[in-house]
């Protein structure tokens, strides 16, 4: 939303109250003169000053969990900049109307926040300490989950700045302030219990002084009788610049002695544990973060010890609720929805060096435990659920089962697992390997959660948040296919399966083809058993296929998923479908998208190939979409 607002004239960014009333003085303080700014002390929330009888009157708008705003007592509205339309017309608890923009001086931009800066780097760090990403896997978890993973560190970067002392008792604290300069306002913080309350030290007059910082059921951090914040760093940030209750404003901070400081002004994280390659970092500096961010029913974690032989839990909860406040209050610990990173299907069961060395495409038979569960069926068999055992670990996996020893049909299984043997990208299913016993099988990875449409069409309450997220992730799986040279052929919502209601992989790859790097395509020799619907003219009219017709596909594959699992086209032949399509026309938009979202699927539906994006240019958009609408 920041992003959204940032362009707005008269949006001033992280401004304090005393430089906002100053930016309405200098404007003339004309009764209804008003400007919007960032709110200080509350995660996504602004505030807006109002000019009015020669003072400035100042009012907080609160980000509700629903992703509406508010000020206290007022009716809730979809944006900050809906609430300054609708007090233009109507003033509703407010001093007076709304009359006109106190727009920024020319040269003066939105002024960022003391969190901007250091976010990209707080989160690049936390995901390699908490799931020990590197490369590709660290790059696709920053990309797809950047606006959970900022609210998550929003609430914990107090941990990495100097001030912040943890555990430290009182006299430890005291001894420490006074080893110091004692200059007046020389500050620290600490822990004061397990539940989430600190204790902010201070010193005056050459006396220290210890305040109680306490936290309230919605989580929020204030002294006795003061202003309450969302963060340690917010209530920092505001004390340095206003007494506002307490013996004198904040001045230098007391360093912690137990970290040095890097070059970002942060305590630097300590190493990870380096025992094993693979080895799932656990007592980083964010490890009491993760763990009390997580659910306290038992949320399945990542397994990670070595020689575990448990079956690790590939899914996690079918339907994970959503947090019961703000994702990412960690202290409290709140809950936060699962992250692909969360589970064990983000990264390859090979990504883990010693399970490499024993990789072979024909698996073991005797290590192979087939279920009773079917999890669906195609055209060459049946789909089961099983347990294969690796050298470390048992995983979940899906197994599909031949149902002819036919020759052709052999071969035409072997290819998918050639074509599946050469993917490896978090977004899309990979393969373990091949079994043989009476029939041949293709083992893969499980995608519990079953197939998009089919999820949707049961979950209706799912938000349109969670929808573009997921479309997001098809995306960024389409792209790794685009930068192959490889096309689907088969892209629809019935292919796309569900590990989390989070967590979305590309799937079934019968149909897909390396395309000539020469001509950018792939020529069928003849039509077959086609998915019509889904397929782009170049590809019905003169058998072509490449990235382009698989980007006609993901623009049915989206407006299936924003119709929450209806059938496109539907009751209409696939030779009517052509035709409307030659004619100019194309599907409507689904009832709940958003206008940005269908414009996207149009674009995906250009007629000609040429004048198409491509999957850098949907994942772009789908990404720039995806953070404005999460952000906060
Ligand atoms: P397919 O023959 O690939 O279309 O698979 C048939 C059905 O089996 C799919 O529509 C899914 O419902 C299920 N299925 C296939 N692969 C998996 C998987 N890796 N994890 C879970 N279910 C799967």
């Amino acid at each position: 939303m920041v992003d959204r607002v940032n362009h707005l004239p008269y949006f001033y960014g992280s401004i304090t109250r005393d430089e906002a009333e100053s930016f309405l003085k200098q404007a003339g303080m004309a009764d209804g003169l008003y400007l919007l700014r960032q709110s200080r002390n509350y995660l996504g929330g602004f505030a807006l000053s109002v000019a009015y009888d020669n003072k400035c009157h100042h009012y907080t708008i609160e980000k509700k969990i629903s992703g509406d705003y508010l000020i206290a007592g007022g009716k809730s509205h979809k944006s900050p900049v809906d609430i300054c339309e609708y007090h233009a017309e109507e003033t509703d608890g407010l001093v007076c109307l709304l009359k006109k923009p106190c727009n920024r001086p020319s040269g003066i931009q939105p002024k960022s926040g003391p969190f901007e800066d250091l976010k990209d780097h707080l989160v690049r760090e936390y995901v390699q300490q908490t799931w020990n990403l590197q490369g590709d896997a660290l790059e696709q978890a920053i990309i797809s989950q950047k606006p959970q993973l900022e609210k998550l560190i929003a609430t914990t970067a107090h941990e990495r700045m100097p001030w912040f002392h943890g555990k430290r008792s009182r006299d430890e604290a005291e001894r420490c302030m006074l080893r110091g300069s004692r200059t007046n306002g020389t500050f620290l913080i600490r822990d004061r219990d397990d539940k989430g309350s600190y204790a902010l030290c201070l010193i005056h007059e050459g006396k220290i002084y210890h305040y109680r910082i306490d936290r309230d059921k919605a989580g929020k951090l204030s002294i006795p009788e003061g202003k309450k914040f969302d963060t340690l760093w917010q209530m920092v940030d505001h004390y340095c610049y206003k007494s506002d209750g307490l013996l004198q404003v904040l001045t230098e901070p007391c360093l912690n002695p137990d970290h040095p400081i890097d070059s970002f002004g942060l305590t630097p994280a300590p190493p990870i544990p380096s025992n094993h390659p693979r080895h799932k970092g656990e007592g980083g500096i964010f490890s009491r973060i993760k763990s009390s961010s997580f659910p306290k029913s038992g949320f399945p974690r990542k397994k990670s010890t070595m020689n575990d032989r448990s079956v690790s839990t590939t899914n996690l909860n079918p339907y994970i609720p959503r947090p019961n406040k703000q994702a990412g209050g960690a202290e409290g610990g709140a809950r936060r929805d699962a992250m692909p990173m969360d589970t064990n299907v983000y990264e390859s069961p090979y990504a883990d060096p010693d399970e490499l060395q024993g990789k072979t495409l024909y698996l073991k038979t005797d290590c192979l435990i087939l279920e009773e569960k079917e999890l669906g069926s195609g055209n060459f068999g049946t789909v089961k659920k099983g347990i294969y055992k690796m050298r470390k670990k048992d995983i979940n996996v899906a197994v599909k089962v031949l149902k002819s020893n036919d020759p052709a049909v052999k071969d035409e299984l072997m290819k998918e697992a050639d074509f599946m043997h050469q993917l490896d990208n978090p977004y899309i299913v990979r393969m373990i390997g091949i079994c043989e016993r009476e029939c041949l099988m293709l083992v893969m990875e499980l995608a519990e959660q079953g197939q998009l449409n089919k999820f949707l069409m049961a979950h209706k309450d799912i938000s349109l948040n969670n929808i573009v997220e997921l479309v997001h992730q098809v995306s960024m799986g389409m792209k790794y296919l685009e930068e192959k040279n490889y096309v689907h052929r088969d892209l629809a919502a019935r292919n796309v399966l569900l590990v989390t209601q989070h967590y979305a992989k590309i799937s079934d790859f019968g149909l897909s083809k390396a395309v000539n790097s020469e001509e950018n395509y792939y020529k069928a020799k003849s039509t077959g058993k086609w998915p019509i619907k889904w397929y782009a003219p170049e590809s019905i009219n003169y058998f072509r296929f490449s990235s382009k017709s698989d980007v006609w596909s993901f623009g049915v594959m989206m407006w299936e998923a924003f119709s929450y699992g209806h059938k496109p086209y539907k009751g209409m032949k696939g030779q009517e479908v052509v035709q409307m399509i030659e004619a100019g026309q194309r599907l409507d938009s689904p009832a709940r998208c958003p206008i940005e979202m269908f414009e996207l699927m149009q674009e995906c539906w250009t007629y000609k190939a040429i004048d198409r994006p491509g999957f850098v240019t949907v994942e772009h958009r789908l990404r720039e979409y995806y953070y404005t609408i999460s952000k906060g």
